[in-house]
């Protein structure tokens, strides 16, 4: 070993689900949304001015700032934008996590949860999900150094009421309770207007998953000023023009088309509940998801065999080997209705 990898900042990354590029794949492995982004998006890429290019992009990300203010009836002050929700998590755990104490967050969740909190050197305390994979809110009531947690939790689906997710911040007035709401779209109710109310709340959400462009990578917070005042100094000494030119034109036309927005959600909202019933009907287990996937496990044939199988036929889901309690589920996500056609008649032929 040389000498200069000891002091190596050594992590073991996240795995991001696969990106195969196969012309005829159904891809279920990654939450994208299958539809298109709104073509007020393709609007904006295609008439966008290249001379500008030559310029940074705005810091303050204005333009989409002051967007997701509109559509959200906040002030410019309550919103942070970042590369993603990733970068915005990451921003968060720079930022609020910097505890001697733990920060807690569930058993089965988001598999970045504890990568950010290794790579920051952040301690913190795993609260095992209840058997029927619902969060124990009382288990975030001992101290703690922050408290993180999707609603719908990830992978599996599950959503919390929020008389509940309000208990936990009350019950948490010394820290920074983070919610990811990355899935709130597809049905959940979202604990936005709580941000008034606690000045230790921040709400984290995405337009990968709702808004079709995950390959844009756009994501934000929204929490009161002084929250996002100190997240701003953290990003401004990190990397000022997070934001490119073309994502930012890109995210304000996204909000602009809340009708597209709506007809899409509403879509895999009911392609999700068709195929609930007939996963049901093949033997299926899973929890109610009120996200675009559904989390099942089969009782007869183990999730590895069955992803093996679809994979033969090109379908893609995802499966994830840790913990060992969800070593038997895989992630569906929801595609067309003719993806889970598919999905779902080579499933009924391979279960018979
Ligand atoms: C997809 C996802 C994210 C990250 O999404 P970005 O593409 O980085 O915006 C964050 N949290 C959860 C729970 C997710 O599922």
């Amino acid at each position: 070993m040389k000498a200069w990898e000891k002091n190596i900042r050594k992590v073991v990354p996240y795995v991001p689900g696969e990106q195969p590029n196969q012309p005829d794949m159904i891809k279920l492995n990654t939450n994208e949304n299958p539809y298109p982004p709104a073509p007020g998006v393709v609007d904006a890429i295609k008439s966008f001015d290249t001379d500008r290019l030559r310029l940074y992009p705005d810091p303050t990300a204005k333009i989409l700032v002051d967007a997701l203010a509109a559509e959200y009836g906040l002030k410019p002050e309550n919103i942070f934008v970042g590369v993603g929700s990733d970068d915005v998590l990451a921003m968060i755990y720079l930022t609020f996590f910097n505890s001697d104490k733990p920060i807690f967050f569930p058993d089965i969740t988001y598999s970045f949860y504890d990568v950010w909190a290794d790579e920051f050197r952040v301690p913190y305390e795993v609260q095992p999900l209840n058997d029927d994979f619902t969060i124990n809110k009382s288990d975030y009531y001992k101290e703690n150094g922050g408290v993180i947690f999707p609603n719908p939790n990830a992978p599996t689906g599950i959503i919390m009421e929020l008389s509940e997710i309000e208990d936990i911040i009350q019950a948490n007035p010394d820290v920074i309770v983070v919610v990811d709401e990355a899935y709130i779209d597809f049905g959940g109710v979202s604990a936005l207007p709580l941000i008034e109310k606690y000045d230790n709340l921040i709400v984290v959400q995405t337009f990968s998953k709702s808004r079709s462009l995950a390959g844009m990578r756009i994501g934000y917070a929204m929490a009161q000023p002084k929250l996002i005042r100190y997240m701003n100094d953290v990003k401004y000494s990190f990397n000022s023009y997070t934001m490119n030119q073309l994502t930012l034109a890109a995210g304000a036309a996204a909000l602009a088309d809340r009708a597209y927005f709506d007809e899409t959600r509403n879509k895999i909202i009911a392609t999700r509940e068709r195929t609930k019933k007939e996963l049901a009907a093949l033997g299926f287990v899973f929890g109610d998801s009120k996200s675009n996937f559904i989390f099942a496990s089969h009782p007869k044939v183990s999730a590895e065999e069955l992803m093996g199988a679809l994979r033969e036929q090109n379908i893609y889901v995802r499966h994830f080997t840790h913990p060992e309690r969800i070593r038997n589920y895989l992630r569906i996500s929801i595609g067309t209705d003719a993806e889970m056609d598919a999905l779902i008649a080579f499933l009924k032929n391979y279960l018979a």
